[in-house]
């Protein structure tokens, strides 16, 4: 069942891919488990998916133990004196919104000696309830420091798109997004900034179009949630 729908989801990013001139090697596809019970992370390694998000840190904790081989990221807003619970469990973290939870994390990681690559969270819609920067410049501002912040390597930018019924205002969202993370490249020419996260099972496809590399499918692949 699971496999199946992984299947479809890749049919459905291929096409995008083509409709867009892009190649497929470019998206990845990130399997957003959260709220589904351990054995549905166990089927989808199993289907082959080895990317895999959860947005809370309790949640992933308890549910990944033991688990191997799959890189986890953190999709959801990260507490500071969360930051502790990161190595040994996350490999990524997405959602990076202070220059004060990355410092957080950055001595955790260091402690640990667990390297975790970052993304910027930008909040595209300007809806209150989503967390992330809301001030592009700010948020470039930001980046200096956190690109230079030990163990922490940065990767690019996370966006959560607007929920709205209408496309056309979903890809301005995105495309804004991709501007900013263009001039993230330009700012970090030494870095490896790769990754632009947008896209999820309602709205992927646009943001395969504005240039995601990142989609982070849930209810497409495991089915809506409660
Ligand atoms: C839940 C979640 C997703 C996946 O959502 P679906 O609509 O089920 O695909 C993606 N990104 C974030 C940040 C989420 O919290």
């Amino acid at each position: 069942m699971i496999c199946e729908r992984l299947e479809r989801v890749n049919e459905r990013i291929a096409s995008a891919a083509q409709r867009a001139g892009r190649q497929v090697s470019e998206i990845h596809l990130l399997a957003v488990t959260k709220t589904h019970p351990r054995p549905v992370v166990e089927e989808a390694i199993a289907c082959g998916m080895t990317i895999l998000g959860e947005n809370r840190v309790q949640e992933a904790d308890a549910k990944y133990a033991g688990v191997a081989g799959v890189e986890l990221h953190l999709i959801g807003h990260l507490q500071r004196n969360k930051a502790r619970s990161v190595p040994g469990l996350f490999s990524w973290v997405e959602s990076i919104d202070s220059i004060a939870t990355a410092e957080a994390l950055s001595r955790r990681c260091a402690d640990a000696e667990w390297p975790c690559s970052v993304l910027l969270q930008y909040n595209c819609s300007g809806e209150q309830t989503k967390s992330g920067y809301s001030d592009p410049e700010l948020m470039l501002e930001e980046a200096i420091r956190i690109a230079a912040l030990p163990s922490l390597e940065l990767r690019g930018i996370m966006t959560i798109g607007p929920f709205v019924d209408d496309t056309r205002e979903i890809a301005r969202a995105f495309s804004v997004t991709r501007r900013l993370f263009e001039r993230l490249q330009t700012q970090q020419p030494d870095g490896r900034i790769d990754t632009l996260s947008m896209g999820m099972t309602g709205d992927f496809e646009t943001a395969i179009a504005e240039g995601s590399t990142e989609v982070r499918i849930g209810s497409a692949l495991f089915g809506a949630r409660e």
